[in-house]
């Protein structure tokens, strides 16, 4: 079969490889779809502490070729999505039963289930309550997945901003009740207009850089909860403690790693897209097969106007 390996910094080779061996807990499956993740990107993109070769990918979809037998709820010819540890961005990968969700009838490259889970604990944190005031900086695509399932919750205004019009444009599609474009207007002065004076109840940051993160303290407001959604890697981020001390914030971190609660998010998020209450359709914009993987991942990098997620995608034979 075939997989891509990272050698160095920006340097995917394709390469062969038998097909893995399943231990009894696992299901072997031909892989559909492996999406392309922002945590990726650290060593697609090289810098401190990065070592290689790497075998990345870990929000994948597929179809069960083989089960072992303690994942024997699974049979062969099953429509699936997955969460693996890495290897995604191959022909075939061995996967946890665990850590496999029916996908019903989805389009398999739509099947997001990891990056999904991630939005639906994000969003159970904030704990929106109906008519609360929303602020969501940040509208790419985790974003949009927090965006789509905070609008399930029923809040009053959900204020999308960004500074990308397109990003913006499929934010009000999706049922934002304002955008702000921040190059053209204060996103502080529009949240104020809205809420009285009050800033909003819930804000998101869902960038991972230092700008957005400062203003989340500008528009909420006393006691209201700021979540940081964002990856924020690289260089030290600060944020004006003694202003969010005194405003009585509630600090909420949403960067999930534990096992149990990814899964459980996976499969609430499953269930939402399977029965259509959610859809990933018009936010996964750039297909690429595997032989184009380092452009998918430039892309990735690049944001070019239109982008909101790469997904690299195999054959159906
Ligand atoms: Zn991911």
């Amino acid at each position: 079969m075939k997989i891509s390996v990272l050698r160095a910094p920006r340097q995917f080779e394709v390469i062969e490889q038998p097909i893995p061996d399943i231990a009894d807990d696992e299901v072997l499956l031909r892989v559909a779809a492996c999406g392309v993740c922002t945590s990726d990107m650290e060593p697609f993109l090289g810098g401190q502490g990065q070592t290689y070769p790497r075998y990345l990918g870990h929000e994948v979809s597929g179809i069960v070729e083989a089960a072992g037998t303690s994942a024997s709820r699974f049979k062969p010819g099953d429509r699936v999505a997955a969460w693996v540890t890495g290897r995604g961005y191959a022909d075939y990968v061995a996967v946890k039963g665990d850590y496999v969700f029916p996908a019903g009838e989805l389009p398999l490259d739509e099947a997001l289930a990891e990056p999904l889970a991630c939005a639906v604990n994000t969003v159970e944190m904030a704990n929106i309550s109906l008519g609360d005031d929303v602020v969501m900086i940040g509208a790419g695509f985790m974003g949009a997945l927090v965006q789509r399932l905070a609008l399930l919750q029923g809040p009053r205004h959900l204020i999308v901003a960004d500074s990308r019009p397109d990003a913006l444009a499929c934010a009000a599609r999706a049922g934002a009740t304002r955008t702000v474009n921040v190059n053209e207007e204060s996103l502080p002065d529009v949240v104020k207009s809205l809420t009285e004076g009050r800033g909003a109840d819930v804000s998101f940051e869902v960038t991972g850089r230092q700008a957005p993160l400062t203003m989340l303290g500008d528009v909420t407001r006393m006691s209201g909860k700021v979540v940081i959604v964002g990856y924020h890697q690289g260089e030290p981020r600060q944020i004006p403690l003694g202003y969010w001390n005194w405003m009585a914030f509630q600090i909420h971190n949403a960067h999930f790693r534990e096992e149990a609660t990814i899964m459980r998010g996976m499969s609430i998020g499953m269930r939402l897209l399977t029965s259509g209450r959610l859809s990933l359709a018009d936010l996964v914009t750039h297909r690429f097969p595997l032989e184009q993987i380092n452009q998918a991942f430039q892309t990735a990098h690049e944001k070019p106007a239109g982008f909101l997620k790469s997904v690299i995608t195999f054959s159906e034979t």
